[in-house]
């Protein structure tokens, strides 16, 4: 059985204060709770001692060198993470990386003993093009190295156009995505991410094939995120 995985993306936001946030935390149960909090507060929340995993946001390709205002994957394992997030829409967007990058990132992950959780979805102008399927197999194909398994490899299907926008595919479209992801990957965790929120999570784990989400605004108070977690470990 895949992991249930109730994941949260801090982005850019999060100061020591902030940890707080995680200590009220509901405990997972089944669930593994996974925060990604920006990468100066990896190692005071790892230090926490909560049964809260922690993750980075990124990680480059190298493991070290000359890379100014970089984070290699050793250094986020350094810090307490055990996880990393890697081509998120953001960075794909932000900062113009491919698929093919996010493959070596996932490798780099891998070399350093972290899971990766590999973000893939399409546009709104893709969805509308009726192009979804073959968007989401492009970039499984692209973005997923050789070595990738099941223990060290998380995917986040998250349609671009739902990320922090308040806008949520129906359930259908979320299940179409997730059972051709399934095909694919039989025994991989697969989380859907986009504006998932307390009101509408069990609704959506109630969706075969998924495992969980990737949450990024609702995921910064315990008082948003606990509820999440709650309804994944009901499902
Ligand atoms: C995300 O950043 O991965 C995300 C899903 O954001 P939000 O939940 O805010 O839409």
């Amino acid at each position: 059985m895949p992991r249930k995985i109730a994941a949260g993306n801090w982005k850019m936001n999060g100061l020591a204060a902030s940890l707080a946030e995680v200590s009220q935390l509901p405990k997972g149960g089944d669930v593994t709770v996974l925060i990604c909090p920006p990468a100066t507060l990896l190692a005071p929340m790892a230090a926490l001692g909560r049964d809260v995993a922690a993750g980075g946001q990124d990680c480059h390709v190298a493991a070290s060198g000359a890379h100014t205002g970089d984070i290699s994957a050793p250094m986020l394992a350094d810090a307490g993470a055990t996880y990393v997030i890697v081509g998120h829409s953001e960075r794909r967007t932000d900062h113009g990386e491919t698929s093919e990058t996010v493959a070596q990132k996932a490798q780099s992950a891998y070399a350093a003993g972290l899971i990766a959780v590999i973000c893939l979805g399409e546009t709104l102008d893709q969805r509308e093009a009726g192009e979804t399927l073959a968007v989401i197999a492009e970039q499984l194909k692209a973005s997923i190295p050789a070595e990738a398994t099941a223990q060290n490899t998380v995917i986040a299907y998250e349609p671009v156009w739902a990320i922090g926008t308040g806008k949520v595919p129906t359930i259908e479209q979320i299940a179409e995505v997730h059972d051709a992801l399934r095909a694919a990957l039989p025994d991989t965790s697969l989380l859907y991410g986009g504006s998932v929120k307390a009101s509408n999570a069990a609704e959506i784990f109630s969706v075969a094939n998924v495992d969980g989400a990737l949450v990024g605004g609702a995921s910064l108070t315990a008082a948003d995120f606990g509820p999440i977690i709650t309804a994944l470990s009901d499902s």
